[in-house]
């Protein structure tokens, strides 16, 4: 099978190891500069989010359009490609204006009107498993971006929702490897949100690297008592800093 390598400017998706890092949310520039400032060094891509997916209506919900510019003033500040999510397909060419990956998250990896619109653009993007979805199910979803066009696809495994409920969610990393082995695209996982435990982040990151995956996509944040979003999951960049320097050699 011939594999597809996604181009985001000069980090290449299929060539080594790829690290994804920044807070879940964008809070506001001095805390994202903050944060992003001290882990530009070693990571490939800043993440953060401006449209939020949250259970509850009445949690934060990003702050949207602000959030977008505040996210690439900050990474063309230290010279980072970005990834943002986009939740409705009526937002893609505006968050496309703004960022080089287009993130689905989980909640939307079937939200086929969005698939299309994001197909419809020359942008990457990085397509999460959903977490109530099978492998067969992810790789439909990767066809309806693919049949408009679209083939720069990166899939992210973030863990699904089976009977244990110890951990937030259920890494599939064999689900991922065979994944990897049986599509044409880049496979990462998300140690973050798979497992909600920052003490659980570093060791699937090694067994993610391991295992032969193309990356990870991890939650780090400078003042953690401070985030809007998944608090309790974050890294300290002084945590991720040495993982990953590890996952780099
Ligand atoms: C995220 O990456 O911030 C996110 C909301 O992840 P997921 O869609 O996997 O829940
Ligand atoms: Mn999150």
């Amino acid at each position: 099978m011939k594999k597809i390598k996604v181009k985001v400017g000069s980090v290449v998706f299929g060539e080594g190891f790829k690290i994804i890092a920044g807070p879940c949310a964008i809070e506001s520039e001095e805390l994202l500069f903050e944060t992003a400032s001290k882990i530009a060094k070693y990571i490939d891509v800043l993440r953060g989010g401006a449209f939020k997916p949250r259970t509850r209506p009445d949690s934060f919900q990003g702050l949207g359009v602000e959030g977008l510019k505040i996210l690439k003033r900050v990474a063309q500040k230290l010279g980072l490609p970005t990834i943002t999510e986009v939740m409705d397909p009526r937002d893609v060419a505006l968050v496309s204006k703004y960022t080089d990956i287009l993130q689905i998250g989980a909640r939307n990896m079937q939200n086929f009107p969005l698939l299309k619109e994001v197909g419809k653009t020359k942008k990457p993007v990085l397509l999460k498993r959903g977490f109530g979805n099978t492998i067969e199910e992810w790789l439909y979803a990767v066809e309806y971006i693919r049949k408009e066009g679209n083939e720069q696809i990166i899939l992210c495994e973030r863990g699904i929702r089976t009977f244990e409920r110890t951990l937030r969610f259920s890494l599939d990393l064999a689900g991922a490897v065979w994944t990897k082995q049986h599509s044409p695209f880049p496979v990462i996982a998300d140690p973050s949100h798979a497992t909600g435990d920052p003490k659980l982040v570093a060791p699937l990151a090694k067994a993610i690297k391991s295992a032969g995956l193309d990356g990870v996509m991890i939650e780090v944040h400078a003042r953690p008592e401070k985030a809007l979003c998944d608090k309790e999951q974050a890294l300290l960049p002084e945590e991720f800093i040495p993982l990953a320097k590890e996952l780099r050699k």
